[in-house]
């Protein structure tokens, strides 16, 4: 039988040590078989597909000295478990996004797969895909050598306008009809045409181009994509097109940043290695008649496919688990899908769906008021408690005046009396207030011998150490690692609503 005492397992158990929760389950699962327990923790064994290894994806991550698969053996995995873990995850672009916005949300698309009710397709959807047919088939018609005329061009727009309409399109737009699209998609691929017509600077090379290639060889991380259009011009430089039809233009500060097609520039470098010396990424905005086009340095994809890789290695580190994918709300949450599901929507969605009685008597809702009303109550108590401390400390003033000027300690009223006495207070410098002074005393003290007496731990700042890694010598904190625990606390916050 597999033991726990593989070198691999050591790998696996010390790693995970770092969160005392999986520590604590591995300890308790430790008389299991190893290879039962991968398999229970990572879920590999009901998962039929041929990547759903959790543990493969850990021993990519930490770099484990094996390949894969053979990692797999080494602890134990049969050939035929290991054989269905040959195959690493693919990535794209959106997959990356999805992880870097919103943990949560990629774990919902991603590695929960949750298949959301089919909804009706948008205009917007349907506006883009329209004028990527009528482009490719535009392009797909030179690269025949017939070149088509404009009035051909929006007569197949037009057809697969008609073929592809449905009534069950949504259009949210105040004002908008399908007419007006129709005429406006039209007017984005008229204005194509005008702009790049006779089509012969550059020789089109593929339409609709699926790109897949390795972000890294030795982990076998794949990316995916789809280029609109691939072209190569004379003078040997290649171009990425990619049409979108957006109601908002970027600036050119905004693509110089975006790491879509420069992912397809690393994958038509390592495709064609001999041909591709420079690439330029054009973005055609075809609403705005706008193109925006960008180049990258070797050194901007090389940091751009290591960004990838870290954002790939954290989504893997984190497992199957839904807790390790937290939430990121944003503005972005009310384009997201999962907003039925996901626990910062879930009660929002649940209750706006409710009757107006309903609503009202709902006990999250119930609660939440109260507990507003009473922040408001209690705001309202604090005015009038800082207009009385203020009032209070006038009166001190004057006391002491009084006393001073009266000579007495003791004033007198009808059932209280106030005491009026100079304390001294001995006063050594303050970290916050005197902090050069304080960091004299401080090295003064350290040198002497009563060091031990009036020193102590400081646990805040160990606290906040230990939350920052980076800032830590690893000595210390592998001395501190047997004495740290995690306590688990629920707050609560009242905040406004957002609209
Ligand atoms: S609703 Fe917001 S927080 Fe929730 S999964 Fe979607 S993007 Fe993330």
């Amino acid at each position: 039988m597999p033991s726990f005492n593989n070198p691999l397992w050591v790998d696996v158990l010390k790693t995970f040590s770092a969160s005392s929760l999986i520590r604590s389950r591995l300890l308790s699962r430790r008389q299991q078989n190893p290879v039962t327990y991968c398999c229970h923790r990572f879920k590999t064994q009901d998962l039929p597909g041929p990547r759903s290894c959790g543990l493969l994806d850990f021993l990519w991550l930490y770099n484990c000295r094996s390949q894969p698969q053979s990692a797999c053996l080494a602890i134990g995995h049969t050939e035929n478990q290991s054989d269905r873990h040959q195959s690493m995850p693919t990535f794209s672009h959106s997959r990356i996004e999805s992880f870097r916005q919103c943990p949560r949300k990629y774990f919902y698309q991603y590695v929960a797969r949750i298949r959301l009710p089919e909804v009706p397709e948008h205009i917007a959807t349907f506006l883009g895909s329209r004028c990527h047919d009528a482009l490719e088939w535009l392009y797909s018609q030179t690269m025949t050598g017939v070149i088509p005329s404009r009035e051909e061009t929006l007569t197949h727009l037009a057809q697969s306008w008609n073929q592809e309409w449905s009534d069950d399109i949504v259009i949210t737009d105040e004002g908008m009809t399908p007419a007006h699209y129709r005429s406006l998609a039209a007017k984005c691929v008229g204005d194509y045409y005008d702009a790049n017509q006779p089509f012969d600077d550059s020789t089109t090379i593929a339409l609709e181009k699926q790109v897949r290639f390795p972000l890294n060889e030795q982990s076998g991380i794949r990316m995916l994509g789809h280029i609109d259009r691939l072209a190569r011009s004379d003078n040997g430089v290649w171009h990425v097109h990619d049409y979108r039809t957006n109601k908002k233009l970027p600036t050119q500060a905004d693509k110089d940043l975006d790491p879509q097609l420069a992912y397809y520039e690393i994958g038509i470098r390592q495709m064609w290695p001999e041909s591709v010396e420079q690439v330029q990424l054009h973005w055609h905005f075809l609403r705005f008649g706008v193109t925006i086009t960008s180049t990258r340095t070797a050194n901007q994809l090389e940091k751009l496919r290591q960004d990838a890789l870290a954002t790939i290695g954290d989504a893997l580190r984190r497992g199957r688990d839904e807790e390790q994918f937290e939430p990121i709300e944003s503005g972005l949450c009310r384009l997201c899908d999962y907003q039925s599901i996901c626990p910062v929507k879930k009660h929002e969605i649940t209750v706006n769906g409710l009757p107006a009685n309903r609503y009202r008597s709902e006990p999250g809702v119930v609660l939440v008021n109260r507990w507003a009303e009473l922040k408001a109550e209690k705001g309202d108590l604090n005015e009038q408690i800082a207009e009385i401390d203020e009032e209070i400390d006038e009166i001190q003033e004057a006391l002491i005046e009084y006393a001073e000027a009266e000579d007495v300690s003791v004033v007198v009223g009808d059932e209280f009396e106030a005491t009026v006495k100079i304390d001294e207070r001995t006063m050594f410098p303050r970290k916050g207030s005197e902090p050069d002074e304080y960091d004299a005393l401080e090295r003064t003290l350290a040198k002497s011998p009563f060091w031990d007496q009036v020193s102590s731990m400081d646990a805040a700042r160990l606290r906040s150490l230990w939350k920052d890694p980076a800032a830590f010598y690893p000595e210390l904190r592998k001395l501190l690692k047997q004495y740290v625990w995690i306590e688990e606390e629920t707050k609560t916050r009242l905040r406004q609503r957002k609209g």
